[in-house]
C-alpha cells in the first residue's frame, strides 16, 4: 500500500500537470469507488477546476474551485497515472478525469475510494489521524510525549495511523532498520536515547523516500524516471536472505504483530 513518500510523490507530480486544469468529463466504472451514485458525482465534478491538491496522511485531497474535495485513498493496488489513451497502461480503469491535453487515469482501485465531500467533512473525517511526521510541529518534545502513552511493540505502533500518519509496512521496517532497533521491542522500554535516533530515522528514511520517488512501480506518466526509485534503495523491506548493508549478516523476515516484518537480527537490538 502506498505509504507517506509515495502519496508525497503523486502530489508532487499531480500538482505540475492538474492544478489550474478544468475536468472536461469524467468516467466512472465502478460505482463502489464512490460515496455518492455517478450522476451525482458528474454533476458536481465536470466542470470543475482542480486549485489544490493536498495530502494528509495516506490520503490525496484534490480541492475544487466549488469548495468541494475529492478524497483519495489508494489502499492495496491502487495506482495512478496521467497520460492519454494512447500510452495509458493497459490496465481497467475505474475512474478518469479528463483535461483537454490529458487525462488521469485510477486503476487497482479494489478496496480504494474516491470521496466526495465538503471540507468539513473531510475534516471530520480525517480528525483522529495522527501528527504529520515531516511537520515542523512534530518536534522530538511532541514525540517523546506521544511515544510516553503508546504501548505495544514498536512495528505496530509506527504502522498505526493514530499514533503517526503516512507510515506503512516498507517504511516502519526501514524506519526500525536505521534506528538499530528491532520491530519486536516495546514502545515503553525504549530509553531516551532510543526514542531520539527512532524520531531521527523517521524524517531520515521518510525523506529519502520522497528523495527516491517512493517504491511505487509504475510511472505517473510518460518519461517519469524518479517514481520508484526506492525500490533498488531499500535497507531491508523485501530482501529475506539477502546481506545487510551495515553488518554482513542475512535479513530475516518474520511476523511481527501479525505484519511481516524484514530485520537484521544482528545489528538490530
Ligand atoms: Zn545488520
Amino acid at each position: 500500500m502506498p505509504e507517506l513518500p509515495e502519496m508525497e510523490n503523486y502530489r508532487t507530480r499531480l500538482s505540475e500537470h492538474l492544478i489550474g486544469k478544468r475536468i472536461q468529463e469524467i468516467t466512472i466504472t465502478r460505482e463502489k469507488s464512490l460515496n455518492v451514485t455517478v450522476e451525482q458525482f458528474r454533476q458536481h465534478v465536470e466542470g470543475q477546476t482542480i486549485v489544490a491538491i493536498d495530502r494528509k496522511a495516506k490520503h490525496l485531497l484534490f480541492n475544487l474551485e466549488s469548495g468541494k474535495v475529492l478524497l483519495l485513498h489508494l489502499m492495496l493496488g491502487g495506482v495512478m497515472y496521467i497520460g492519454g489513451e494512447g500510452d495509458a497502461p493497459k490496465r481497467t480503469k475505474q475512474v478518469t478525469f479528463i483535461f483537454d491535453d490529458c487525462s488521469l487515469f485510477l486503476m487497482g482501485l479494489r478496496l480504494g475510494y474516491l470521496h466526495l465531500h465538503s471540507l468539513d467533512q473531510v475534516e471530520e473525517k480525517l480528525r483522529d489521524l495522527g501528527p504529520e511526521p515531516l511537520d515542523d510541529s512534530f518536534t522530538l518534545d511532541a514525540f517523546y510525549k506521544l511515544a510516553e502513552k503508546k504501548r505495544g511493540m514498536l512495528k505496530s505502533a509506527l504502522v498505526n495511523q493514530k499514533f503517526i500518519s503516512g507510515i506503512g509496512n516498507l517504511y516502519s521496517d526501514e524506519i526500525c532498520y536505521q534506528s538499530c532497533l528491532l520491530p519486536q521491542r516495546k514502545v515503553q522500554e525504549l530509553t531516551i536515547q532510543e526514542k531520539q535516533a527512532l524520531y531521527r530515522s523517521i524524517q531520515a528514511i521518510l525523506k529519502r523516500g520522497l528523495t527516491y520517488g517512493g517504491y511505487m512501480d509504475m510511472p505517473v506518466y510518460k518519461g517519469d524516471l524518479l517514481t520508484g526509485q526506492y525500490n533498488q534503495h531499500c535497507y531491508v523491506y523485501d530482501r529475506e536472505g539477502e546481506l545487510c548493508k551495515r553488518c554482513d549478516s542475512k535479513i530475516l523476515k518474520a511476523k511481527v504483530a501479525s505484519r511481516k516484518s524484514f530485520f537484521c537480527n544482528n545489528c538490530q537490538r
